[in-house]
């Protein structure tokens, strides 16, 4: 049987107006900014007349650590909002927008896959509102600023050796990584190194995704630190007055986008940012105002739950004052394998060894997500090759954690496939059994909240940093940056910060390599081990198959 591919499938779908699906919420049509029939942005003055609703319960989906294909949240996000849809909840979905670079190189979408996506996927994939296009602007709109502030007498005294804004672009391009620019003589400026980051990895990003209004918006724009003086004071971009254009270019994209997924559930699809160098989930203002709308709202952070799931905990949840009803935990009988020992080749034949091997994976992943106090049960996402005695010996072992397993075939069959899913989720959300509370607090030092994360989630003996770094977190820290979160950009694949130790692994240490504050964003970001910002192409990237078919629409796109 020809199983159709993603865009196939989507490309069939029939969608509703853009207006209906809004309805469902009960925002009115005035309130919905449409981007053709089938996207609108939600406006920002019916927004701000939501602030004293109640808000309905958020289920967050994260996942085992994954294999270089991805374990299906997104997929599983959807399904799951399809599936309490289908039960008759008033649910929404809110998950990130795509970003152009990736979709050029590698395949794979940001909308889901199978029967269970969001559409119109292409326009999700390409471009969509424009919301990346215009944080481009907005990064670069400073990045030109700075340059030519140098250029017109420098009265900020900013160090050229010490300019950490870089510019973005949203395009995987090594050749852009380290650049010098202002060549070709007096009338360029005065030469100096710098370079090109993709637009996901932006700070400006970060800040769209979680401020909570234009005016927070603004002031966290401010506060972004763009270089230092000969005397390493910070120089920001509200020094340089560049803030309220920045805002200017933003207005609009601040605004969440709403469309719907197959089965015409309610999705927010907003933001964004990377899940290494910054926090990786959609905006603060999507969640919220799904929220004020929705009984459920279901959501998906980036990576597996050592990073994605810590940073909506310790980050986007206590900035926003987020709290969890209950998490989902995505498994896969193929990335346990891998995660039991079997490399990518060897996952065809049934090994239930290497399951319940790689089973320590999600046990681990369980405790952690149960250590923030919040309710947890485990997806696990079905391929068609997955034997019974391997999703039986998943369930078994998920049950001696205290916790239940669910199969779930939302990639073939939509909301059809998770609702026994949707019904555990919605009785344990709606129990209100969640006693959520970030891992450190504010207050806590900042080398002390790395180490906390690195003992606490990724189970490692010692943290280990240079006396340089020490001091830049204890300088910080008499900065008045000390009561910031830490965002960690390691390895998405292992809980240390080797990719290749898979499992649940013990006894090592977590070497830090570079510290940077991104104190518009409101975090300091914990580097450790080697973190890309700006991507590259494969030798066969997936711009080559993709075109316009005679009538119009895209191809080769997934
Ligand atoms: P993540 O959000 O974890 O990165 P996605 O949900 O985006 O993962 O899925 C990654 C890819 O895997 C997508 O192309 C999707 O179509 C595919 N996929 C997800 N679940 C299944 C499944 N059960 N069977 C086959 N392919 C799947
Ligand atoms: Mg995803």
């Amino acid at each position: 049987m020809h199983q159709p591919s993603d865009i196939e499938i989507a490309r069939a779908a029939e969608k509703r107006p853009i207006r209906e699906i809004g309805a469902e919420l009960g925002i009115p049509e005035e309130a919905l900014l449409p981007y053709g029939h089938d996207k609108a942005k939600v406006g920002a003055g019916f927004i701000a007349g939501l602030a004293g609703r109640p808000r309905g319960r958020l289920v967050l989906v994260t996942a085992i650590n994954p294999t270089p294909a991805g374990e299906g949240k997104t997929t599983t996000t959807v399904g799951l909002g399809d599936g309490l849809r289908r039960l008759g909840h008033k649910a929404a979905i809110c998950i990130r927008e795509a970003s152009l670079g990736p979709c050029f190189g590698m395949k794979g979408g940001a909308a889901g896959g199978g029967r269970a996506q969001v559409v119109p996927m292409e326009d999700m994939n390409l471009h969509f509102t424009g919301d990346f296009h215009a944080i481009t602007a907005a990064h670069n709109l400073l990045a030109a600023m700075i340059d030519n502030h140098i250029y017109w007498g420098n009265a900020l005294g900013l160090d050229q050796r010490r300019i950490t804004w870089r510019r973005v672009m949203d395009m995987n391009d090594r050749a852009l990584r380290q650049v010098v620019c202002s060549l070709g003589g007096v009338s360029n400026g005065f030469p100096r190194e710098t370079g090109f980051d993709i637009t996901v990895a932006s700070e400006v990003m970060a800040i769209l995704c979680l401020a909570t209004d234009l005016d927070d918006l603004q002031r966290r724009l401010g506060a972004i630190i763009v270089g230092y003086t000969r005397e390493r004071a910070p120089v920001t971009a509200r020094d340089l007055k560049a803030d309220g254009a920045m805002t200017v270019l933003l207005r609009d994209a601040l605004q969440p986008n709403l469309v719907q997924t197959l089965e015409h559930t309610p999705a927010f699809v907003h933001g964004g940012p990377f899940a290494n160098i910054a926090h990786g989930c959609n905006s603060v203002i999507a969640t919220d105002t799904a929220l004020r709308l929705a009984d459920f709202v279901v959501t998906e952070a980036g990576f597996g739950a050592d990073l994605g799931a810590e940073k909506f905990m310790n980050i986007k949840c206590r900035k926003a004052g987020l709290a969890p009803a209950a998490v989902v935990v995505v498994a896969t009988v193929r990335a346990l394998k891998m995660n039991g020992g079997l490399g990518k080749d060897d996952l065809g034949a049934e090994d239930v060894a290497a399951v319940e091997k790689g089973c320590a994976n999600l046990g681990r992943h369980i405790e952690n997500v149960k250590s923030f106090g919040v309710p947890v049960v485990v997806a696990i996402n079905h391929f068609t090759g997955d034997t019974e005695a391997e999703i039986a010996a998943v369930q078994a072992y998920v049950r001696t954690q205290g916790s239940e397993a669910l199969l779930c075939t939302h990639w073939a069959e939509g909301g059809a496939g998770t609702q026994a899913l949707a019904a555990r989720v919605a009785e344990i959300a709606a129990a209100d059994r969640a006693n959520f509370a970030p891992l450190y607090p504010d207050e806590m030092g900042l080398f002390h909240k790395i180490e906390t994360i690195a003992k606490r989630i990724y189970r490692a003996d010692e943290v280990l940093a240079d006396q340089r770094i020490r001091d830049q977190l204890h300088a910080w820290e008499t900065a008045g940056y000390g009561h910031l979160p830490v965002c960690m950009a390691k390895t998405q694949y292992s809980f240390s910060t080797d990719p290749s130790l898979r499992g649940a692994p013990v006894g090592h240490s977590v070497p830090v390599r570079e510290v940077r504050l991104a104190a518009g964003a409101g975090f300091v970001v914990v580097i450790c081990g080697e973190i890309m910002t700006m991507p590259g192409l494969p030798s066969r990237p997936a711009a080559e198959g993709i075109g316009l078919t005679a009538e119009g629409a895209v191809e080769g796109l997934f």
